[in-house]
């Protein structure tokens, strides 16, 4: 049986990006919203059924969120959103985004990424009191489940529907609780909505219902574990005559494989990307049915079909093919929609790719073959078993220079010259910077003016030689405006860049960008990672041209700006047929060469960002040392080739620091700039924890927010830095990019951020 686990939102041109962002705009309203939407549904709908897929996902359409959904769908609205509850869209939009209005200000809900991927949810806010009411989800359902059921009715197809849902447990341990009680209480209470569902799947003639409990994957308490087994009885108890299908995803089940065997359910999904057929053959061995995540649903390469026929033959000589599932690892939400949308790409790359529709394709020529013999289908298999020798000699993917520099890495190549204590005082000398130096995080707005220079010169409709006019002409303005408010170590801005990752990807060989690529970032929002297909190695210098540029212009300290191997890797789809640290070495030697060249050029100080070094943490703990220390390393590799005199800035944007407080430390940066204005500087008590002994820049104005803070504001962030922080060590700057704001609200903003180093300064 084929199926998969969830299906991409956005349509394949982004069709509910455009609806969403014309709804917002009042263009068009709500009930064409509604309709629209509906429309796009149905198409993936029938799609998928025209496909063969004999069993589809429903429900996992969501118009913003379907973490958002279950907690407008079982009513958890926190209370400041009450007063919408009326108007059912508007509550929907102003829980995502928040809402302003002539007299209200209403603050959106909080977001944070969805596990180990860069997708973003709605953190669900609970409180003792929070109450469940299903009736929302249960419209939701009805629609998705009527709209399906109509098309194969239309079709006379066979296609099994089978609703999504989030898992009870994991819904409640994705949220947060704003008055200090414990989430688990909740179970009991949300249980019953859960239960509540069941009657109306029965009436609609429901077979099988997917809970998605992602947390399955993690190392549990006895209490969690006792949380999995009552909800889990509960709930089968409930739904009498439906098959529970149980979906875990994102690491290795092996943890977890005694307890989901124990579970009241059904069908139990494990994720074959991230788990072994050994785990799979245990837990299959004690449960009704198992559904074997086996195509991958977070990377973009074709599957081995013939390796893992296979594998599955050898699988179902033990069991019965009637008791397994076939399918994606996790939902295809984290894949772009469809590989024959690129018509740019080189033929021979393209070759190896499958988006969406080639993954469900994939699953069906491996339930043909499973069903039907190998030989129905050979002509097909003999495809993919050409594009993947192809793939394997490839001269694109396989360069022996480049395999030789990284096997030669060694551990000299990781460190610097001498060690912090040292090189501080040779940085002192050459910069001569104030106490509490001013700078910023890299980036200035990115006008529309930008972005139309730089799509023209990307379309050749204008020369090379009038695309560098208007950067460099950029660059001046940015460069004079800083020298203006008087900050001390300067940035080019970044004009030039789409970007941070994009930019240097669409440089390297080894990368391709594509035009169609789109997953789903959040909301309405989209990212289009480039894909990491071969060996990697760099034509020419790529940042030298505009830094080297930008210092002729000052006299004060120019930071050139590069962005780090672990973000690079972390924001690509990189290559199954290397391990992740390898590709990273491979980023950490071009980002070396680019520091290499700007250090040539007299360039004194040099940002590498590694926004992403967080969230490439394993999601199982057991894993994170192996993976910190790859991360760690290829970041040395990357900044530890220049001379004591140059200084080596890194920067990070996200507040959770405890975990790899270590990891930090080990990077050996002689700056690093960090967001914590949300924060109240308390991150820093990590750093104190740990005598971190290096400089270090806590942001204190939030550019995630149109704000403007005030001097005093600032001030007291810093006066709060200081607690914690000697002042030979405290730098004064933003939390992140200035990217995404207005020129007006920067100008502002840096000036008192300006006026409150001096403040310190002359207070001291
Ligand atoms: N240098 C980048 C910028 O300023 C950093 C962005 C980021 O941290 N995400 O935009
Ligand atoms: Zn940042």
């Amino acid at each position: 049986m084929g199926t998969i686990l969830g299906f991409p939102r956005m349509g394949q041109r982004r069709e509910l990006k455009r609806m969403l962002e014309s709804y917002w705009k009042n263009e068009i309203d709500a009930q064409s919203l509604m309709q629209e939407s509906s429309a796009l549904r149905q198409k993936h709908v029938s799609l998928l059924i025209d496909s063969g897929l004999s069993e589809i996902p429903v429900n996992d359409f969501s118009l913003y969120d379907h973490v958002l959904d279950s907690i407008v769908g079982f009513g958890a609205i926190p209370p400041r959103y009450k007063p919408l509850q009326d108007d059912f869209i508007r509550l929907y939009f102003a829980m995502a985004r928040g809402e302003r209005g002539a007299n209200h200000n209403t603050k959106a809900m909080e977001m944070s990424k969805w596990f180990d991927t860069n997708y973003h949810y709605i953190i669900p806010e609970f409180t003792r009191d929070t109450l469940f009411d299903p009736t929302l989800m249960i419209q939701k359902l009805r629609h998705s489940i009527e709209e399906a059921a109509q098309i194969i009715k239309e079709k006379g197809a066979t296609t099994k529907i089978r609703p999504v849902l989030l898992g009870p447990i994991s819904f409640l341990l994705l949220g947060k609780s704003s008055d200090g009680s414990k989430v688990l209480d909740l179970l009991p209470r949300l249980l019953e909505a859960y239960c509540s569902i069941a009657e109306f799947c029965t009436e609609k003639g429901i077979a099988t219902v997917q809970f998605d409990e992602p947390y399955l994957v993690y190392t549990l308490s006895k209490e969690l574990q006792e949380a999995y087994k009552t909800a889990y009885k509960t709930v089968k108890d409930a739904y009498k005559g439906i098959e529970i299908f149980l979906a875990s995803y994102f690491d290795d089940l092996a943890i977890n494989a005694d307890l989901v065997t124990e579970l009241a359910v059904d069908i139990i999904h494990i994720d074959l990307q991230r788990s072994s057929f050994e785990t799979a053959e245990y837990i299959a061995k004690r449960c009704k049915a198992i559904s074997l995540g086996v195509i991958d649903g977070r990377n973009i390469w074709k599957a081995h079909i013939s390796s893992l026929l296979s594998t599955l033959n050898a699988f179902l000589s033990e069991h019965s093919l009637q008791r397994c599932y076939i399918g994606s690892s996790c939902s295809l939400l984290h894949c772009p929609f469809d590989v024959r949308g690129e018509t740019e790409l080189d033929a021979e790359i393209a070759e190896w790719l499958s988006f969406s529709l080639q993954k469900v394709e994939e699953i069906q020529l491996l339930t043909s073959a499973l069903s039907k013999g190998a030989e129905s289908v050979a002509t097909s298999i003999a495809q993919y078993d050409e594009a993947m020798q192809r793939r394997e000699r490839s001269t694109q993917v396989h360069r022996a220079e480049v395999k030789k520099r990284v096997s030669e890495i060694d551990e000299a190549m990781m460190k610097r010259k001498s060690p912090y204590s040292e090189r501080k005082e040779t940085q002192k000398q050459r910069l001569q910077l104030p106490l509490f130096p001013t700078t910023t995080i890299g980036s200035y707005p990115q006008t529309a003016e930008i972005r139309k220079i730089r799509a023209a010169f990307k379309k050749q409709s204008i020369s090379y030689q009038e695309y560098q006019d208007s950067m460099r002409e950029e660059i001046r303005k940015v460069v004079d405006f800083q020298e203006e408010v008087g900050l001390d170590v300067l940035v080019h801005g970044e004009p030039e860049r789409n970007d941070m990752v994009e930019y240097f990807g669409e440089r390297f060989d080894g990368f391709v960008s594509t035009s169609n690529g789109w997953v789903q970032s959040y909301g309405s929002r989209c990212v289009k990672p480039p894909i990491i297909y071969g060996d990697l190695q760099r034509k020419t210098s790529i940042t030298k041209e505009w830094i080297s540029f930008a210092q002729s212009l000052t006299k004060k300290p120019m930071k050139g700006m590069l962005t780090g191997p672990v973000t690079i890797l972390q924001w690509s789809f990189v290559r199954n047929d290397i391990p992740r640290s390898e590709t990273a070495f491979q980023i950490a030697l071009l980002v070396r060469d680019e520091i290499e060249d700007l250090e040539k050029e007299g360039i004194g100080i040099i940002q590498v960002d590694e926004p992403a070094l967080r969230e490439g943490l394993p999601l199982q703990s057991e894993k994170h040392s192996e993976y910190l220390d790859w991360a760690v390393k290829s970041f040395r590799v990357a900044s530890s080739g220049v001379e004591d005199t140059t200084q080596i800035h890194t920067h990070m944007c996200y507040s959770e620091f405890n975990e790899i407080m270590r990891t930090i430390i080990d990077l050996d940066a002689d700056v690093i700039s960090i967001e914590a204005s949300r924060s109240d500087m308390e991150l820093l008590e990590a750093f104190k924890e740990h005598s971190y002994p290096n400089e270090i820049g806590p942001g204190i104005y939030d550019i995630h927010s149109p704000r403007i803070p005030s001097t005093e504001e600032m001030i007291e962030l810093l006066q709060l830095a200081r607690k914690y922080i000697n002042d030979e060590q405290l730098w004064v700057n933003p939390d992140c990019g200035l990217k995404t704001r207005q020129w007006e609200e920067v100008s502002l903003a840096l000036r008192n951020m300006v006026s409150a180093a001096h403040f310190l300064r002359t207070r001291k």
